[in-house]
């Protein structure tokens, strides 16, 4: 095997959750290629503490204070160190030593530490797509003066850089962005009210945490994906279309004005996006991971995805023609309505109710700055956990 001049520092944001586990299952697996320099996880300490002794960083964050002392003490013979907060978060990606930043924490949190990282040239493998859907003009516009590169971590956009390398934008009709439909795609809509979490929970083919297994339930989680590769690849919301794909094999697909279309397959395995991203720009990262047979390929079966039995697909379309601050709302009320509903406090049907009662609410921005972004997620998050509060009385 070739060897790289010099061994990639990363920095995992988010190493407790699903995507960071398997990164640091990847940083393990390419110990001549990867040093983890940088942990952060949000409240799940003694994870944390078990993954430094494993893979000795630099350095570990807990962003919740209120684990700080007991990880800190935990790690006191390491060497390692321990800080804490999310100011802290922001400012550790800067550290000149770290080359390539993961960012896999949930949800809008991951938006401050994002812009530091770009504001310092690094190189991001995105893994947290709310980023892009919360505030993705301002993302853009910041890439534009930076050294800094996004590499996708999601297995659609991990399609789509792959189905495009060596091809202009300019040849290119569309995007057909691959959705498995979830835990639901077969249910009639008259059901989807008595749905529980534990049912939304139980996607057929990916293992992810719970707050991207219910988005994936609502097929939200296909809209965020949209307006991720809207940014990722500079095209418009309409030049994407969503093609359900039950057994997730294609993983997305570009279709070109000339009429061919290209596609890019793979197990459902999470390593798989993540390897790559991990090798970009360089090359591919041989592994024995098990490969693809005949029979995994044999029944691949596409449909039409259903905009009346899931609503937010097409709110998604709606925030993305909108732009300014409707995403950065859409994402915050779902956020907010997504935790009720794991939390039984809501149907899952009111899920999408909230959040177009929520997106009439708040202000529209255009042209949002920062602090725009910041003011609309906080009157986002008031507005939905009013109207839960509401609903329950
Ligand atoms: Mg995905």
């Amino acid at each position: 095997m070739e060897t790289m001049t010099q061994k990639r520092n990363i920095a995992v944001l988010g190493s407790t959750g699903s995507i960071g586990r398997q990164t640091l299952d990847i940083i393990a697996e390419y110990p001549q290629l990867f040093n983890a320099w940088l942990l952060v996880a949000r409240s799940s300490a003694d994870l944390l503490i078990q993954q430094a002794r494993q893979l000795r960083p630099h350095m570990v964050i807990i962003a919740d204070e209120q684990y700080y002392d007991y990880v800190r003490d935990a790690l006191e013979d390491t060497g390692i160190e321990v800080a804490t907060g999310s100011a802290a978060i922001a400012q550790a990606v800067t550290m000149p030593e770290i080359d390539t930043v993961v960012t896999a924490m949930v949800g809008y949190s991951g938006l401050e530490s994002t812009i530091a990282a770009i504001r310092t040239n690094k190189r991001i493998a995105l893994a947290n797509k709310e980023t892009l859907v919360v505030a993705g003009e301002l993302i853009d516009r910041l890439l534009q003066d930076s050294k800094s590169v996004l590499y996708p971590v999601d297995s659609e956009h991990g399609a789509f850089y792959q189905c495009l390398v060596g091809e202009r934008m300019e040849d290119v009709d569309k995007l057909w962005l691959t959705a498995s439909g979830g835990p639901f795609r077969t249910m009639p809509k008259e059901q989807l009210s008595n749905v529980t979490a534990a049912d939304a929970l139980k996607h057929p083919n990916w293992s992810m945490g719970a707050k991207i297994t219910i988005d994936s339930a609502t097929m939200m989680n296909k809209g965020f994906e949209m307006i991720e590769a809207r940014w990722l690849f500079g095209v418009m919301p309409d030049d994407i279309e969503i093609v359900v794909h039950p057994q997730s094999i294609i993983h997305s697909m570009v279709a070109f004005k000339d009429g061919s279309v290209k596609a890019q397959l793979g197990l459902p395995d999470m390593h798989l996006p993540i390897r790559y991203a991990l090798g970009l720009p360089d090359r591919r990262l041989a592994s024995d991971c098990r490969k693809m047979t005949i029979e995994d390929m044999a029944s691949l079966t596409f449909e039409r995805p259903d905009f009346d039995k899931f609503p937010l697909l097409g709110t998604a379309y709606e925030a993305a023609r909108t732009g300014g601050t409707a995403p950065c709302v859409m994402n915050a009320a779902n956020e907010i309505a997504v935790a009720a509903f794991l939390q039984d406090k809501i149907k899952f049907t009111d899920i999408h109710q909230i959040i177009e009662k929520t997106m009439e609410k708040v202000p529209h921005i255009d042209n949002p700055g920062y602090e725009d972004y910041v003011e609309s997620n906080n009157a986002a998050r008031a507005i939905a956990e009013e109207l839960i509060t509401k609903s329950k009385n």
